[in-house]
């Protein structure tokens, strides 16, 4: 099996810098990125039904239903032939089960979950300095990653938004939601020996590190058992 098959599920609360480390071992590992929150954003911003219907969840920092999810999800699994890193699923228990099912069923397992842990107010802190481009999706953070024009977008000029949930008050929800309903999975997966726990409140370039650190032997113990 090479990188390309991996199957990698990233765990950790919004704010995490799960986007940011899902990017670079996508590209590292060439793995497909499916990220539920950018799927929902997408069909939001292109007023469909679906986006109808998942937008009102989202503004107030609920959780879309898991039917819905899961529908979405099992679709893209789908229609993807390589390895792929979920990003942002599963989000509860529910979801857990019937992304075993769906692999068990093709015949494939998780290889490994990476877990971001991360503390509520260094959260809150993170959170209300993101700022984001409603035109191309590029996000700046005005105390670590600021973009080099107050407001504006160093990839396409766009002007800069706080996103409704990243709001403080709604962040403040949504980590209450992932305290009661995300947090469970660590459990679980750890009860299965899948799972790998990074600090995430380190910069990103040392959770990059820590994060190769784990994948990289897995690649190398593949590559190694395939001689
Ligand atoms: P994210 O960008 O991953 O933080 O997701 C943004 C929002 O999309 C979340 O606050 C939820 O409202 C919704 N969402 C994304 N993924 C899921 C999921 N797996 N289950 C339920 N809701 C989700």
């Amino acid at each position: 099996m090479s990188a390309a098959d991996l199957r990698i599920v990233l765990l950790g609360c919004p704010g995490a810098g799960k986007g940011t480390q899902a990017n670079s071992l996508c590209e590292r590992y060439g793995l497909a990125h499916l990220a539920t929150g950018d799927i929902f954003r997408g069909e939001v911003a292109a007023d469909t039904a679906l986006g109808r219907e998942v937008g009102a969840y989202m503004k107030r920092g609920a959780l879309v239903p898991d039917e819905v999810v899961n529908k979405v999800v099992a679709a893209k699994l789908d229609t993807l032939r390589g390895g792929w890193l979920l990003d942002g699923f599963p989000r509860t228990l529910p979801q857990a089960r019937e992304l075993d099912r769906c692999l068990e069923g093709a015949g494939h397992k998780i290889d490994v979950v990476l877990s971001l842990q991360m503390r509520p107010e260094e959260v809150v802190r993170r959170m209300s300095g993101r700022r984001s481009c409603p035109a191309c999706g590029e996000v700046y953070n005005v105390q670590s990653r600021p973009p080099k024009a107050e407001g504006k977008c160093d990839k396409c000029g766009g002007a800069l938004v706080q996103r409704e949930d990243d709001k403080e008050a709604t962040v403040r929800q949504r980590l209450k939601v992932y305290e009661e309903m995300t947090q469970p999975l660590v459990a679980y997966y750890r009860a299965r020996g899948a799972l790998r726990e990074v600090d995430g409140s380190r910069s990103p370039d040392e959770v990059a590190q820590a994060l190769l650190g784990i994948v990289d032997p897995i690649v190398s113990s593949r590559s190694g058992a395939r001689a």
